[in-house]
């Protein structure tokens, strides 16, 4: 176990509710790793090492998002995470925010600065990591995104930044697409990015020609883990050399993992994408790459 004294620096995550999080697991494990790694001491009977950091839970309701962050600038914290329902109300609370985070249309990572709060999103990142580890060039390939919600906006940049030639976005809701699309259009935005819509009775028409298929639904999320976005027939439609995302990770694989292994697609679960974007923060609030073995171990374990 790793020791708190005065110096020990503070970080956290805002959230509501935030009982479900793990990155404070994830976090604690690669602080905990960082602070034995640097061998510091406090007793050679206990073992035990100073933590530079802790990071810690903080369930904030809405009406108390301001106050808390206003609190934790006068209490010194390092930086800190924000989650739902804050993602995007953090924003005219901070006095930057990365044209990264402007493009996505949400924060995810504030740090402190003499100014104030900057903030940025490490989804993108975190959604990018498993794929430019797949040996693969994605530009000029077409996308299909499920879903057009928060975490869509963060694929959606993600894939722009892979070059996909074509990103299409399958939603539910014809005025929701429309004013998505618009969101990305325009010489305002940081990142213009063209992107395609449709609505779910037109999905079969676009498949043949996916080679990159991202679930952003929570359609299979436990409890409810026999749903699926996609039939049989229609995981059948896609090319061989499709890749099947599904931002899910809790179960591990999902039923549409499975459909996609079943026909002999690649897979990949939105694990990876979760110990990514948390160890993207780590390293901005360090100034130092932390272990990401250790958070994916530490998340792995839990969620087993
Ligand atoms: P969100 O903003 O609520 O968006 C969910 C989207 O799914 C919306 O477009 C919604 O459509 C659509 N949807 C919901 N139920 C549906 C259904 N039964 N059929 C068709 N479409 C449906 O949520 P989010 O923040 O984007 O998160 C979405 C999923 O991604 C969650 O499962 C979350 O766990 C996962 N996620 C994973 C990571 C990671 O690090 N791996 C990060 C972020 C999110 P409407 O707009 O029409 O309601």
């Amino acid at each position: 176990m790793g020791v708190i004294t005065g110096s020990t620096r503070l970080l956290g995550v805002i959230g509501h509710p935030i009982e479900h999080s793990l990155s404070p697991l994830m976090h604690n494990a690669a602080l905990q790793a960082m602070a034995q790694g640097q061998g510091a001491w406090t007793s050679l009977e206990s073992s035990q090492s100073i933590l530079s950091h802790v990071y810690l839970p903080l369930a904030v309701a809405p009406t108390h998002l301001k106050v808390a962050v206003d609190g934790l600038a006068a209490l010194g914290w390092v930086g800190f995470n924000i989650t739902i329902p804050h993602k995007q109300t953090i924003v005219p609370l901070l006095s930057e925010v990365t044209p990264l985070a402007k493009a996505v249309g949400a924060v995810n990572t504030v740090w402190r600065t003499a100014q104030g709060w900057t903030g940025t999103n490490t989804d993108v990142q975190g959604f990018l990591a498993p794929l430019l580890t797949q040996n693969r060039d994605w530009s000029g390939v077409e996308a299909t995104i499920l879903g057009s919600g928060g975490a869509a906006r963060a694929v959606i940049v993600g894939c722009a930044k892979l070059g996909c030639a074509n990103i299409r976005v399958i939603g539910r809701d014809r005025t929701k697409l429309t004013q998505l699309q618009a969101s990305f259009a325009g010489a305002a935005v940081p990142m213009a990015i063209p992107i395609k819509t449709s609505t779910w009775d037109r999905l079969s028409h676009h498949l043949p020609s996916t080679e990159l298929l991202v679930n952003t639904t929570p359609l299979g999320l436990s409890p409810h883990s026999e749903n699926t976005p996609l039939t049989d027939e229609q995981i059948q439609q896609l090319p061989p050399t499709a890749l099947v995302y599904d931002l899910i990770y809790t179960p591990d694989p999902t039923r549409l993992m499975q459909q996609a292994q079943a026909w002999g697609l690649d897979s990949l679960s939105g694990l990876e994408m979760l110990i990514q974007q948390g160890a993207a923060a780590l390293e901005i609030w360090l100034q130092d790459p932390p272990p990401v073995a250790v958070m994916r171990q530490a998340a792995q374990a839990f969620l087993r």
